[in-house]
């Protein structure tokens, strides 16, 4: 246990993995001081909701919190907001902030998340130019889209196709510009990605693929972008969605080991005994897949949190969930479980319709379910495929493509 007599045990980073930790802590009836320090003014709050509900008016400021104001007081969380942690002293169980207190701690925890990339290209400080992580982000793109107008956006991931949604149902003109061949190509490979580009361009969507942004133009604002191939695009708005990196910095000048992330353990213990890592920022050993694998969705915000707080508390952990992500694009719901392996996967196998808009599809490598999805599958939902997944059965496609046969008959 610590090597300090202070009891204190400090969440760095006060969003979905600090805060659901901080509630694990009292729920694991820790009674010592719970400490949770965030550099933003919100009280803590979910991210997916930006890029959609929030996005799109559709659900208040107050829905997206983790817990509201009362909770932090009612379970004797100490929360600090607008302050920023700006050293961490894991040998001598301290940490400083940005209001010049320097805080015990038995244990600390770094739930520091993640940031967007930055786009690198001449004009991309020119107003007008958005990128989505925080709420103030979602804010201002939300009075965007409430004008209507010519939007481009950069990159086909994620973020990038939600924003592009929520811009259509906002009656905006969209552009999207992906250097790659397909949408998502890293995450679904080119058929699903592509499909997922024929649900944009269904709604409207300019789809511009194989081409990535040269420059953005405009003098004081943007008026447009140059793709790679000189094509001019007008746009009164620009959103940057092409990727995030962890927010190492503290634990990198602390000196704990960092590679792609804060490194942890299967029990989200970092190289330095008394500190921990989860969420965006944890590059977590999985036992299940031999090796570390960084995970950036919501659910490994939420069930990592809890599950660092627990190893704090000295409970038997072993963090080795399935990593799992959910999209909501227009009438598309879609989840994903699983995690392709380094060579990549040898096969996808479809049940279901493409075309009609509701199908499962599986990832195999070696004859073995490594990764599926659903879209617009509630009945079955995400848990036959991660069941398909932990069995670990060598599976037969033909089977596996038929409707009929039961999923969970084939997970065994
Ligand atoms: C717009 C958007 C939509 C998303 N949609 C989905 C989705 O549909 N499905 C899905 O699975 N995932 C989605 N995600 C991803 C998901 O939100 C993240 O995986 C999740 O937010 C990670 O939570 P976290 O607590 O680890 O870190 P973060 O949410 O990044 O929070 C980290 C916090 O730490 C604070 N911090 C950092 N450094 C310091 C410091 N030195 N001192 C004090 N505070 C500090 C930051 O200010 C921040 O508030 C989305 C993300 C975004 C941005």
């Amino acid at each position: 246990m610590a090597s300090s007599p202070d009891r204190s045990i400090v969440i760095v980073g006060a969003s979905l993995a600090g805060a659901k930790a901080a509630e694990r802590l009292r729920k694991g009836d820790f009674d010592g001081p719970v400490v949770l320090i965030g550099a933003e003014s919100e009280l803590p709050y979910e991210r997916p909701p930006l890029s959609k509900d929030y996005l799109l008016g559709k659900a208040e400021r107050t829905a997206v919190r983790v817990h509201d104001e009362a909770w932090y007081a009612a379970n004797d969380v100490d929360l600090r907001l607008g302050v920023t942690v700006t050293g961490i002293d894991p040998e001598g169980h301290t940490v400083e902030t940005d209001d010049g207190e320097r805080l015990g701690f038995s244990r600390l925890l770094l739930t520091t998340g993640s940031s967007p990339r930055r786009l690198d290209v001449p004009g991309a400080d020119l107003d007008g130019v958005h990128y989505l992580r925080k709420l103030p982000d979602s804010d201002a793109l939300r009075d965007v889209f409430g004008h209507g107008g010519r939007v481009v956006v950069v990159g086909a991931g994620w973020i990038g196709l939600e924003t592009a949604a929520a811009a259509r149902e906002r009656g905006c003109e969209v552009t999207v510009v992906e250097p790659q061949p397909a949408p998502l190509r890293a995450a679904l490979g080119d058929e699903l990605g592509g499909w997922f580009g024929s649900v944009h361009r269904a709604h409207g969507v300019d789809l511009r693929l194989g081409t990535g942004i040269a420059r953005i133009t405009g003098e004081k604002a943007t008026t447009g972008v140059v793709t790679g191939d000189g094509t001019e695009i007008a746009a009164d708005a620009v959103v940057v969605g092409v990727g995030i990196t962890p927010n190492v910095e503290l634990a990198e000048r602390a000196g704990l080991s960092v590679d792609n992330g804060v490194l942890v353990d299967a029990r989200l213990g970092t190289s330095h005994p008394d500190v921990y890592a989860a969420g965006d920022v944890a590059n977590g050993f999985l036992p299940r897949y031999g090796r570390h694998v960084r995970v950036e969705h919501w659910a490994n915000a939420l069930n990592g949190g809890p599950a660092a707080a627990r190893a704090m508390l000295g409970e038997d952990v072993t963090y080795d969930r399935i990593p799992y992500f959910f999209t909501d694009q227009y009438d598309v719901g879609m989840e994903f479980s699983g995690w392709f392996p380094p060579g990549g996967y040898d096969g996808v196998v479809l049940r279901g319709s493409l075309d009609e808009g509701a199908f499962f599809s599986f990832w195999l490598s070696g004859g073995r379910v490594v990764a599926g999805m659903h879209v617009n599958m509630w009945d079955d939902g995400v848990g036959p495929v991660e069941a398909l997944i932990d069995g670990g059965a060598q599976i037969d496609e033909r089977r596996l493509a038929d409707p009929s046969v039961p999923l969970n008959e084939l997970a065994g």
